[in-house]
């Protein structure tokens, strides 16, 4: 039986998809956004909350290299957009006008009715984060995580009196290309914070896709068994790399095959996700592939480290 936050949402959300339409700033009532940790996932989302959502949006880093290193970045995809005609150097003045940053602490949000945090997979890190944006960020805020594995009622948990507000927003990477974003609710979230998100996510031009608190969520529970298949058939000689990728991609018309796929994520993160699906549902059809563990445990992490799967240094 659905909780029943997800089942009344569920319902909103299908009839808000419907009526989808061209003018985002009628669908969300976010008067400010503050995006906790600005590396690549929170400065994707911080862009496109700016451009698409038009609302002024705060990144809140720690380390003041991780800001000035994305608003480098916010403003060599806005010159790439304006060079090829998207946008218009006006607008692109406009969009990062909306943009803030700020490096102390978290008491930057204490202004935000919205909060997207997207600091490193670390649950102590995230637990201490809602802690802390429970006391000081206005009672109408949600509370959102970008957790791509951590549990949303733990982290719910963490933000005392505010639990009720705690949501998921799982934007994928890279945020301003893919439009599926999964929105995932705890135990404690309530419907008018789920549905609070999905109008939100909608307004950033995104397509939610709302999913219940469990291991792995929608995207990796689906894709990451996927991967690791594809990696058993490896290791167990079913088939060579290439024949592997091959079918995939040109018998079932993915993009790109899974070992390549599992590259460009990487292995470490894959090996990663695994692990929580494995341990969080003690069923062994989420055993890691040995292989995985192996190319991981020599540093052959995919493309990020120039070796995986493929040889990406010639
Ligand atoms: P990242 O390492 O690129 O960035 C994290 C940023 O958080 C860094 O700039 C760091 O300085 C900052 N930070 C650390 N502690 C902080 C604190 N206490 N307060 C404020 N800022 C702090 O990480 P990322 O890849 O952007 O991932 C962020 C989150 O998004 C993670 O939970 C990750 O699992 C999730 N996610 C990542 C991807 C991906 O492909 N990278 C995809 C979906 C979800």
């Amino acid at each position: 039986m659905p909780h029943p936050a997800l089942r009344s949402s569920t319902c909103r959300l299908t009839a808000a998809n419907r009526s989808f339409s061209t003018s985002p700033r009628a669908l969300h009532d976010v008067s400010k956004l503050s995006v906790v940790g600005a590396g690549q996932m929170g400065l994707g989302i911080a862009l496109v909350a700016a451009r698409t959502a038009k609302v002024p949006v705060t990144l809140i880093d720690t380390n003041p290299s991780s800001l000035e290193k994305a608003l480098k970045f916010a403003n060599h995809l806005l010159e790439k957009d304006v060079a090829k005609s998207r946008l218009s150097s006006e607008e692109a003045q406009q969009i990062l006008a909306r943009m803030a940053t700020s490096t102390t602490d978290l008491s930057a949000a204490s202004e935000s009715d919205f909060i997207i945090e997207a600091v490193p997979e670390i649950p102590a890190l995230k637990k201490d984060i809602f802690a802390r944006l429970a006391e000081l960020a206005p009672k109408n805020a949600t509370l959102a995580t970008n957790t791509s594995s951590i549990s949303i009622t733990s982290i719910a948990a963490a933000a005392r009196g505010a639990s009720d507000r705690v949501v998921a927003t799982h934007f994928m990477n890279p945020v301003p290309v893919q439009k599926g974003v999964e929105i995932i609710s705890g135990l404690q979230t309530s419907p008018e914070t789920l549905n609070r998100a999905v109008e939100f996510v909608k307004a950033m031009g995104k397509i939610p896709s709302v999913s219940r608190d469990a291991p792995g969520f929608l995207a990796n529970r689906i894709l990451m068994p996927y991967i690791n298949e594809a990696v058993v058939c490896l290791e167990t000689g079913v088939g060579e790399r290439d024949d592997i990728d091959s079918i995939m991609k040109n018998g079932t018309n993915v993009p790109m095959g899974p070992l390549q796929l599992a590259d460009f994520i990487g292995l470490d993160t894959c090996l990663a996700i695994m692990k929580v699906l494995y341990e969080d549902t003690s069923d062994s059809k989420y055993r890691p592939a040995v292989l995985l563990k192996k190319y991981v445990d020599a540093g052959w992490l995919g493309k990020k480290t120039g070796r995986g799967f493929y040889d990406y240094t010639k």
